[in-house]
């Protein structure tokens, strides 16, 4: 059921600590960790606790959590300092989404082309 932890969710397994990760902030409803493979000197990744599969669906089903999450990116991208930063959230395999648990990239510290690839 949407909003319950998967057994086979990555983000799940990070969120319940059996995959560590480099956690940058965390709130009741929200956890912050470094991105595996990052694609700009500052790459987080902003995801709600609860599981939801992307952020169309977590808007939907539970819209403060989605307001959560947006209002952490703006806390992560001022811990790291950044004037200018990108928040992408990749939804569908044809954007690039991997993880079907709803995270919003934070990318900065380095110029960012528009439109992206
Ligand atoms: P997506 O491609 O779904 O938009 O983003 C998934 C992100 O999760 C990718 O940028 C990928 O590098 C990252 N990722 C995948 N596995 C792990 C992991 O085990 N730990 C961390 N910290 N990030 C991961
Ligand atoms: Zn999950």
């Amino acid at each position: 059921m949407s909003g319950e932890p998967q057994d086979d969710c990555l983000f799940c397994k990070i969120v319940e600590g059996h995959v560590p990760a480099t956690i940058v902030r965390e709130t009741e409803t929200t956890l912050a960790f470094r991105d595996i493979n990052p694609q700009a000197p500052t790459h987080i990744l902003v995801i709600p606790k609860a599981h939801h599969v992307d952020a169309a669906t977590l808007a939907a089903e539970a819209p403060q959590l989605a307001a959560d999450v947006l209002r952490e990116t703006q806390a992560v991208a001022d811990e790291e300092k950044l004037e200018s930063y990108r928040v992408v959230f990749n939804t569908g395999s044809g954007a690039g989404q991997t993880v079907w648990h709803a995270h919003a990239h934070v990318l900065g510290g380095r110029g960012l082309h528009w439109p992206p690839g």
